[in-house]
């Protein structure tokens, strides 16, 4: 499992790199491409005002009438930049518009032909890149006197901006393998940094089971981040499943220590009855035993399948009961004898299993029965309906339930301190609790003034239309 996830973390490392290698890479190459375009292109920029003050300079000496082109000075076209080939040299052509050249530096004969064009009307100059054998050019055209009759062509070489640009190639192209190698690190290290934790996250997770679910994640990570959010998320699911793990065990603890009290009391009988040959007295009265115990054992289980069964049901059942009826036929005749006083509006009706609803009564009534002296049985049921809520109510003046148990009685198994005399199996409030919130209603208990309990259930009203 360990190696497993170590070549998961390894796999998903490299992955992650990679990505962020490629990406990063690929923003790194767009810029550069857009740094050398613009670079170029200021380049240019800079080379065209240098020309074009050169044109304006050119046509103050130029005239252009009849045909023929007249020289106000030749100085200009004397100096070395037109004659030779210098670092920066001016190739200059003056033509016609019928294409007839009129004039060309000296120094064009030295690079070969430069071909001529015809501007367009409307604009005062035009602007191009001419590739030669050997020169790369910038040339610009423009009108002899701003009339288009005689076009003035210079060119000049753009070696400095190639220099340029070739240079800054160089210099990315020497430093790229650094740049990549800075790059992969960075992503391994951004990589490493995001899955390491989520790696030891998983080592851990996997290391908590059943067996030892109170371990928690021991990572350093701050409580804002994602990585501290995701730990107490963790750790809090982990406290939660610790809980109803602890919850389960004890609960299967309490329900084999019920079960084996009649099973033991069971096998007891039955190997005391082996022993000998018994009279039929004798047989009868532990059939009577073996048919009491079972009986236990019946109701416990019985029991806990209605709790197992209604705590998973979502749906209350759709019948209709009325709670008056209900109590007069099932539950009066039944506790008779303990001269409860009952306090039952007529016109209360409950959705839910009728059935159930009478174990609720039956319970809640035994344990005032159960922890109430037999001299102070005063026990009352009342059932109102205030404010579209039904209120039904059982209370004792018996021995009362101590603050600290009060949370704790809804539990199953659970029985109070208060019932070492008494007999029970824990089950009956529990049974109470799974019923009433299936039938979304709620119970709380508070003490009875002098003493004693009261259970209040809520239910909402129901109306029959
Ligand atoms: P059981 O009565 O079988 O012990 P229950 O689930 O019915 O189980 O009740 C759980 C515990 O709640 C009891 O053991 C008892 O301590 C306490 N209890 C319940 N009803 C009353 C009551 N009316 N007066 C005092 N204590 C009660």
């Amino acid at each position: 499992m360990t190696n497993n996830i170590k070549h998961l973390f390894k796999t998903s490392l490299v992955k992650n790199a990679v990505s962020i290698s490629l990406v990063i890479l690929g923003f790194y190459l767009l810029f550069n491409l857009f740094a050398i375009s613009k670079l170029s292109d200021l380049a240019d920029h800079e080379l065209d005002k240098k020309i074009l003050h050169e044109i304006n300079h050119i046509d103050q000496f130029v005239d252009f009438n009849f045909d023929s082109l007249y020289f106000h000075s030749t100085r200009e076209f004397l100096e070395k930049d037109f004659i030779e080939i210098t670092e920066n040299p001016y190739f200059l052509q003056i033509y016609s518009r019928d294409g007839n050249v009129l004039f060309n530096s000296p120094n064009i004969n030295k690079v070969g032909e430069i071909p001529i064009k015809q501007i367009e009307f409307n604009k005062s100059y035009y602007k191009e890149n001419i590739d030669l054998d050997e020169l790369k050019l910038r040339v610009i055209y423009s009108f002899v006197d701003n009339k288009d009759n005689a076009i003035i062509q210079l060119a000049t070489t753009r070696s400095s901006i190639s220099h340029l640009v070739q240079e800054f190639e160089l210099f990315n192209l020497i430093t790229l393998p650094i740049i990549v190698a800075l790059i992969i690190f960075i992503s391994i290290i951004l990589s490493y940094r995001t899955y390491s934790g989520l790696n030891k996250i998983i080592l851990t997770a996997n290391r908590i089971s059943a067996y030892n679910i109170s371990e928690r994640l021991d990572y350093k990570a701050n409580k804002n981040d994602v990585y501290g959010k995701l730990k107490d998320t963790l750790n809090n699911l982990f406290t939660r499943l610790e809980n109803q793990i602890n919850h389960i065990s004890e609960f299967t603890n309490n329900a084999s220590h019920q079960l084996l009290s009649p099973l033991t009391a069971i096998k007891t009988e039955l190997d005391f009855i082996r022993k000998k040959e018994r009279d039929t007295k004798e047989y009868i009265e532990t059939l009577n035993l073996l048919d009491h115990e079972t009986e236990k054992m019946i109701k416990i289980i019985r029991t806990l399948l209605i709790i197992a069964k209604e705590a998973d049901n979502q749906k209350n059942s759709n019948n209709i009961f009325n709670l008056s009826q209900l109590i007069n036929n099932e539950i009066k005749a039944r506790f008779f004898e303990y001269g409860i006083k009952y306090s039952i509006e007529e016109s209360i009706n409950l959705r839910g299993n009728p059935d159930y609803f009478i174990m609720t009564l039956n319970n809640l009534l035994d344990n005032s029965v159960k922890y109430s002296e037999a001299d102070s049985r005063y026990i009352s049921l009342t059932a109102k309906e205030i404010d579209n809520f039904i209120i039904i109510e059982v209370a004792d003046q018996g021995i009362g339930i101590h603050a600290s148990e009060k949370s704790k009685i809804f539990d199953r198994f659970y029985r109070g301190n208060n019932s070492d005399t008494t007999k029970g199996y824990g089950l009956g409030l529990s049974l109470v609790f799974v019923i009433v919130s299936q039938m979304k209603g709620t119970i709380e208990i508070f003490d009875n003034v002098p003493k004693g309990s009261i259970f209040r259930l809520k239910f909402p009203s129901i109306s029959l239309d």
